[in-house]
């Protein structure tokens, strides 16, 4: 049986340990062994620490034998993408500009999951600084989605997600800044889950959009997302916006009941040359949702419209900010200065150290990551800042209360994840506007700071469809109730990629 572990959920593989039936260690040997059988093929990891899973798997295996109760995450191996800092081990946001950056540190959620016992299998690739949506930003190589090879995981998360569909990892890591957990989630056929903004630490995720970003689980099944939400959510007083609330014990809403739950759909979310078949699986949810109990009805939140738009000002605005600090001195890459330079700059000459500045970010940046910056820089300019960064935080607002008006009538609102299946490597290369359509369904939760999740909920030419469920900030408890409500009455999340 020990070469099937790795097609084990975190709760199956829990209950085995617990009945002493396998050990920690034949549970990473089996991960180990699937990563060097499919990765090859499937690329998702940057960096892999078979090593370091064994030693930790040891670590619990030692517990047991000691007799001591294992947590539900011990022993489980996790897959972390490569934007979160690890003690010791590569963190390399896939940007050739960190390409030998080992933190000092290890990010808070890392920490947490040591702490729960799980162990690293490695660390997943990403479009570089989480920039993208297909993962082919990356500034290494590209994932490949484990249902087609030849078709894009989605992004950026998107080694986390080909990581969890391919059986590499038993659950993963991802951040959430516009859709990036739960489009490649959508993509591959997985779960995942974008908390509530402040729920989780980002201590140690490395910044893309500080108001945006969120980190969150990919998992194998809804099970799963609650309990690795349980070991990572809570107050973390390095994260001065990581918020001071309880955390409820999110496996106590895996509830298969929504009887009474009101549903809104939003009819812009169908609108956005989303494809017939991904709105037919959309819709055939919510059926099977209300045939279980809950409400259903049609709803309008005009402002979504503008989500993309308003997105793709601020997130660059803080991107633009927060990548000033890779200049060459302070982490990773260093290129040398021209030869011409001086050391003090002169009339009509240049010092090296602002030539050592600029070589290092013209060679270490790719240009999906400079393009922003410039764009950033320039909504944020003091002769543009009125007309698109400030209009943008206003439109923000609006959106918000689109969302706490949708809020007062229905408990959660239900969308497509992503208006079309996995798209083909290269195909949205050389267009930028269709690309980032592929997050026009999740930006909005970031944009409000609501939690979101995507379930699998249907195929169409054999590639996964998700199913987004929102709710309002702080609900993830609705969210797990419905979306478990679900999984329990549908089978496409035990479906597996044929590798
Ligand atoms: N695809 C979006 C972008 O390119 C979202 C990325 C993310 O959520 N990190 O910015």
């Amino acid at each position: 049986m020990s070469d099937r572990l790795c097609n084990l959920t975190i709760h199956e593989i829990h209950e085995l340990l617990r009945k002493k039936q396998v050990s920690a260690r034949e549970i990473a040997e089996s991960f180990i062994r699937r990563i060097e059988e499919v990765d090859p093929r499937v690329r998702a990891f940057i960096t892999t620490t078979p090593d370091y899973a064994l030693k930790q798997a040891e670590a619990v295996d030692q517990a047991i034998s000691r007799g001591e109760a294992i947590g539900p995450l011990a022993g489980v191996p996790a897959a972390i993408k490569d934007n979160m800092c690890t003690r010791g081990i590569f963190t390399t946001c896939a940007s050739k500009i960190l390409y030998n950056y080992k933190p000092i540190y290890d990010a808070t959620v890392v920490e947490r999951l040591y702490m729960a016992g799980a162990t690293l299998v490695g660390k997943t690739n990403l479009d570089e600084f989480a920039m993208g949506s297909s993962t082919e930003n990356s500034g290494f190589f590209v994932t490949r989605n484990p249902w087609n090879l030849d078709t894009v995981p989605g992004g950026s998360s998107g080694g986390s997600a080909a990581a969890v569909a391919a059986d590499e990892c038993a659950f993963a890591l991802g951040s959430d800044t516009g859709g990036s957990i739960r489009q490649p989630a959508s993509f591959c056929g997985v779960v995942g889950m974008k908390p509530t903004y402040g729920r989780v630490s980002r201590y140690g995720l490395v910044a893309f959009a500080s108001s945006l970003d969120q980190i969150g689980p990919i998992t194998k099944d809804v099970t799963d997302c609650a309990i690795v939400l349980n070991a990572i959510c809570g107050k973390d007083r390095r994260d001065s916006t990581s918020l001071d609330v309880p955390v409820p014990d999110f496996t106590q809403s895996l509830r298969a009941d929504v009887k009474g739950l009101k549903i809104g759909v939003p009819k812009e979310f169908f609108g956005f040359g989303t494809d017939p078949d991904v709105q037919a699986a959309v819709r055939k949810a919510v059926d099977l949702l209300t045939e279980l109990g809950a409400h259903a009805e049609e709803t309008s939140m005009p402002s979504v419209e503008y989500g993309l738009a308003v997105y793709y000002i601020i997130a660059p605005a803080e991107c633009s900010s927060n990548l000033a600090r890779y200049d060459g001195v302070r982490y990773g890459l260093r290129v040398a200065p021209d030869s011409g330079t001086v050391t003090r700059q002169t009339r009509g000459s240049k010092s090296s150290i602002v030539s050592m500045f600029e070589r290092t970010r013209e060679q270490g940046f790719g240009a999906e990551v400079k393009q922003r910056i410039m764009i950033g820089t320039y909504a944020l300019s003091a002769g543009y800042y009125d007309a698109y960064y400030l209009k943008a935080q206003k439109v923000r607002t609006l959106l918000r209360r689109d969302f706490d008006k949708a809020f007062e009538k229905y408990d959660i609102l239900v969308t497509p994840t992503s208006p079309t299946v996995a798209f083909g490597i290269g195909e949205r290369a050389d267009d930028p506007y269709a690309m980032k359509l592929a997050d026009i369904c999740t930006i909005p939760a970031n944009l409000a700071g609501i939690p979101g999740i995507s379930v699998p909920c249907g195929f169409k030419n054999g590639l996964p469809i998700g199913l987004q469920i929102m709710a309002k900030a702080l609900d993830e408890e609705t969210l797990i109730r419905a979306a478990f409500t679900y999984e329990q009455h549908t089978e496409y999340h035990r479906k597996k990629p044929q590798l």
